[in-house]
């Protein structure tokens, strides 16, 4: 079907033209005064105009008609095959007055195929704008759920996304955000009267119950104490009860598997198929972060309770060793007393198990040092007196306190320096306790008759690597260090158990280990303390054949100055 308007006011001519058009596939009128074609135009628009060029004010029509008819094809009926130029551009085709009826018709015809054709584009078009909006839309609500481990925002960017693609005119969402209580979150043109609330908060309630069919909901909502939360564009203006004939689609919320709330909107214009689907995409698409949020909020609470339960522990860890120090050191004096002889002359066997009490009361009074250390470590309350040092005093005290008892476990201890060593900017007395540790558990771990050997150098930390499970923590050094090494030539660390060692009250399953007893915090104490230093610690070793145990601590540019003030 074609509709035809013919504007002349020649009897003939329309005679003519009737006989052509005044019959099916074609629509036929005509018209000759302007307000006659103007109210054609606007009740039932053709898809040609003939335009009778022998009209008065023929040109002046066709120019007013433009802006009205934009989508209708002109046709301009002339004597003899000429169109004036400033009329050219706003027809599309023109027939002469001795053209036959066929080709007459036929040029109509062509001109109302185009003109449908151009307007299915159009419609392509149109159709193909909306997609590519909702799908940027889409696109940026997914980015904004990426982005969010909060239930209640994950929420709004689902309501903002629909909107921003439906334009609805209502939303009612009922989230359970917590789990104490349900929200009904409403997002409206127009300000909503108490009655209508009500209204929309028992369908809300249905809706949620309508989900589960005969079975029981999985929380009980009590209408009456529904917690709302309103968000209104324009309070301007109210909505009315009328609101609930307006189109409606509705759809559950999942959290993963399980229920998560439930979303129904309206709109007074009708829902496309394309709506729906839209709809239900992005009600499905907000899944997967709500199911995130919850894991994110599980974790952080059993985070929280840990943090808490470590904070108990380190408490109790320090308190008790407090408690345990002021009899530990009466019990030590009175031992010293006792074998001093001072209360009397004691004999062989008896100063045998004073000794025995005394080793003990001191190698206990070393473990609960350490377990005070690590609490204050951990803490963060431990106390550093950072200083420009030498190493070498270091490792010479530690060289001189530990020679003895090395002398008596029949072992040789020796250093080998690299002499003029620069000054490091340290606390001489934690790493004293780092190095005594170090050279204490070589003492404690090398049989009779071996070396042990301090060694000291700077090094760039591109030469400090190991093919061992350090040598990603050693990676990520930079810039210049000074490395101290204690090796040893004793029972050594199996490959697998190398890191291990640097654990909390770890000791390797070996028999000396368990006959050398030890709090197995002297390692983990090395390590947070350097950690203070921005230092490493790590060790190469091999079963049987002995140990290296390596501490590393920057030379920042102050610690690289020679003779710095105040050296300790
Ligand atoms: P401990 O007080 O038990 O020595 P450490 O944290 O100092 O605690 O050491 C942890 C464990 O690492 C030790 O129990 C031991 O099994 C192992 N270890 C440490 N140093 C050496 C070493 N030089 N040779 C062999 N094993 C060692």
């Amino acid at each position: 079907m074609g509709k035809v308007l013919l504007i002349s006011d020649r009897t003939e001519k329309i005679r003519e033209y009737s006989n052509i058009f005044d019959k099916k596939p074609f629509e036929f009128t005509t018209a000759d005064d302007e307000k006659t074609v103007f109210d054609i135009i606007e009740i039932n628009p053709p898809d040609v105009i003939i335009f009778d060029n022998n009209r008065n004010n023929v040109k002046s029509l066709i120019k007013k008609l433009k802006s009205a008819a934009d989508s209708t094809a002109f046709i301009l009926l002339v004597k003899n095959g000429i169109v004036e130029q400033e009329i050219s551009k706003y027809i599309n085709a023109f027939i002469t007055e001795d053209m036959s009826e066929s080709l007459v018709s036929s040029i109509v015809n062509a001109n109302i195929k185009t003109k449908s054709a151009l307007e299915q584009l159009h419609e392509t078009n149109k159709n193909l704008a909306e997609s590519l909006y909702r799908l940027n839309v889409l696109y940026s609500t997914s980015s904004l759920f990426a982005g969010s481990l909060d239930k209640e925002k994950l929420v709004n960017y689902m309501i903002e996304g629909m909107d921003k693609s439906l334009s609805f005119d209502l939303t009612c969402t009922l989230a359970f955000c917590t789990e104490e209580q349900p929200v009904l979150i409403l997002n409206s043109l127009y300000e909503i009267s108490d009655e209508l609330l009500s209204a929309i908060k028992l369908r809300t309630v249905l809706n949620y119950k309508s989900l589960f069919e005969d079975k029981k909901p999985p929380f009980e909502i009590d209408v009456n104490t529904l917690k709302v939360k309103k968000t209104i564009k324009y309070p301007g203006k109210k909505f009315t009860f009328t609101i609930f004939r307006y189109d409606n689609m509705f759809a559950p919320i999942s959290l993963g598997d399980n229920f998560f709330g439930c979303i129904e909107i309206f709109k007074e214009a009708h829902f496309t198929s394309d709506d729906a689907t839209y709809f239900q995409t992005i009600a499905q698409q907000v899944s997967l972060p709500l199911k995130s949020a919850t894991l994110y909020q599980e974790i952080k609470e059993t985070n929280d309770k840990l943090e808490k339960l470590e904070r108990l522990k380190s408490e109790f860890i320090s308190i008790v060793s407090h408690e345990l120090r002021t009899p530990l050191t009466a019990i030590k004096n009175s031992l010293d007393i006792l074998s001093s002889g001072k209360c009397g002359e004691v004999d062989d066997s008896g100063t045998k198990f004073l000794n025995m009490a005394q080793r003990n009361v001191q190698r206990l009074t070393e473990i609960i040092n350490d377990l005070l250390d690590l609490s204050k470590i951990e803490a963060g309350k431990m106390d550093y007196h950072f200083a420009m040092i030498n190493i070498h005093s270091v490792i010479e005290y530690v060289k001189t306190s530990l020679t003895v008892v090395a002398k008596d476990k029949g072992l040789n201890l020796i250093s080998e320096e690299t002499p003029n060593l620069p000054f490091v900017y340290a606390d001489s007395q934690r790493l004293e306790q780092v190095l005594t540790n170090l050279v204490s558990n070589a003492i404690k771990f090398t049989p009779e008759g071996k070396t042990i050997t301090i060694r000291s150098h700077i090094a760039n930390a591109s030469q400090i690597t190991s093919n061992n499970c350090f040598a990603e923590d050693l990676s990520k050094l930079k810039g210049d260090y000074i490395v101290v090494c204690v090796e040893d030539q004793g029972i050594g660390i199996a490959e697998k158990d190398l890191h291990r060692a640097f654990d909390k009250f770890a000791q390797i399953e070996n028999s000396l280990s368990r006959k050398a007893g030890g709090s197995g915090l002297g390692l983990p104490i090395a390590k947070q303390l350097l950690e203070a230093h921005n230092g490493t610690i790590w060790c190469e070793s091999e079963l049987n054949k002995g140990s290296r145990f390596y501490f590393a601590i920057p030379l920042s540019a102050i610690s690289a100055l020679k003779e710095p003030v105040g050296i300790k």
